[in-house]
């Protein structure tokens, strides 16, 4: 545990709707008091849009004579900041309501609290992982293009699937990048380059749910700012380039009970009852939460046929074209990976949508369709992801299961804010997009 009043200040911030971070530097001093209440803000900075505007009709704002909340600190503790030169801290809070308890409806990090406590409820725990794809970019032009080899000082080029040359290419970002996970406390995995050009992946080893969705968060911050220091940048855009691969989010879960036994598990390589309810909630509730795992309108260039990321709601075992897969091997680790979500995403609503999902079937005992086997992309009976985010929006917005594991405020505000950016991006030219999702998102 850092100390935190070796800092003259250090920082405090909670998660936006978008994932961004907000919030404030504040004195050293400010370590023994925080949980307190010290630090307030109001309740609409966690709805802002991508570019921090206000949300013009939010109810938050004018309706409520824009109130503050608390912040609070969260269970998750001061870590360290390695991406700036100097040394600081920074403390993950989240937002609660002038009383100091009740939780925050729009805080992203309280969705997926609530959601788990559904899983608490039962005596359950939610295991989680997380594999980060992003890409290394030179955004030093008019046009997004792949960095510079550190090395040669040549732009990269061609597919580098598994490469160990460029592996070795940016071996200073990589060990910055390792050690700075180790100093933060997030358990960095594998590291390894991917089928896009200047693409790497950085798998996050299993753990608490909340813990994972917390790191989640914390990585893509990291990983995007040591790449400034290296002299290139990091994003995490879901498609940085609409010809190439693009980036996922994949979250692999289990679940495990009081006992500590997997409840996936059933000695066998298909998983138990229990699994296939999970895997039904998640394929019948996975078009409603489209915007959840695609929230840009970049977003949805990512998930198009033959790009390795799903288009239909289908699951399947070890077939990497559906958008559930159960991985083979030992039954004990038996799990559902998700495949939807791009790295664009916010990890506390992505999920709080997946796990949501799965305890909608899990209660219901819902029965999944089939797996398919072969090319999901050639199937035409499968129920599609939204295609657009407007579709996406409406779809969110109109489910009776989405409204029960996310408050209606959260939905609420999303909608608005997802419905302002669009309106903004219209009047920018469509060629310069990417100068705003590049590290916003
Ligand atoms: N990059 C792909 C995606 O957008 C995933 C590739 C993989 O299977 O790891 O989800
Ligand atoms: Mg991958």
């Amino acid at each position: 545990m850092i100390e935190l009043a070796q800092f003259q200040t250090f920082r405090v911030a909670a998660s936006d709707l978008n994932g961004q971070m907000r919030g404030k530097r504040v004195p050293g001093s400010y370590g023994t008091k925080l949980e307190g209440g010290v630090v307030r803000m109001p309740l609409s900075v966690l709805n802002v849009d991508l570019w921090g505007a206000d949300i013009a009709d939010s109810p938050l704002v004018f309706e409520s004579g824009d109130a503050d909340g608390i912040l609070l600190p969260t269970e998750r503790g001061a870590v360290p900041m390695p991406w700036l030169e100097r040394p600081s801290a920074f403390v993950p809070m989240a937002m609660y309501l002038e009383d100091g308890q009740t939780p925050f409806g729009g805080d992203p990090r309280h969705a997926l609290a609530r959601v788990l406590g559904r899983y608490a409820a039962r005596d359950w725990r939610v295991i989680a992982a997380t594999e980060m794809e992003f890409t290394l970019v030179d955004d030093q032009s008019d046009t997004l293009r792949a960095p510079r080899h550190p090395r040669t000082g040549r732009w990269i080029s061609g597919p580098g699937i598994l490469s160990m040359p460029l592996l070795d290419a940016f071996d200073d970002y990589f060990s910055a990048l390792y050690e700075a996970c180790e100093a933060m406390g997030i358990p960095a995995q594998t590291a390894m380059s991917e089928s896009g050009v200047g693409q790497f992946e950085v798998t996050l080893m299993h753990q608490d749910a909340m813990r994972a969705a917390d790191d989640a968060w914390l990585f893509k911050v990291l990983a995007r700012g040591l790449a400034r220091q290296q002299g290139f940048a990091a994003t995490f855009m879901a498609k940085p380039y609409e010809d190439d691969a693009g980036n996922g989010m994949h979250l692999h879960f289990s679940v495990v009970d009081a006992a500590g036994a997997n409840i996936f598990d059933n000695g066998g390589p298909d998983g138990s009852d229990m699994l296939r309810h999970a895997v039904a909630g998640c394929v019948a509730h996975m078009p409603a939460a489209s915007a959840i795992f695609a929230p840009h309108m970049n977003s949805y260039s990512r998930l198009v046929p033959g790009a390795h990321a799903p288009t239909g709601a289908a699951w399947a075992y070890e077939n990497r074209t559906a958008a559930l897969r159960i991985p083979a091997g030992d039954p004990e680790a038996r799990r559902i990976e998700h495949r939807v979500a791009g790295g664009d995403i916010n990890p506390y609503l992505v999920l709080a949508a997946v796990l949501g999902s799965a305890m909608q079937g899990i209660e219901a005992q819902a029965a999944p369709p089939d797996p398919i086997s072969g090319n999901a992309y050639e199937r035409r009976d499968l129920a599609q992801l939204a295609a657009d985010l407007p579709t996406a929006l409406g779809l969110l917005e109109n489910d009776m299961a989405m409204a029960e594991i996310f408050d209606p405020l959260l939905i609420d505000c999303f909608c608005r804010t997802k419905r302002q950016e669009m309106r903004h991006f219209a009047k920018l030219d469509p060629n310069r997009h990417w100068t705003t999702y590049l590290e916003r998102v």
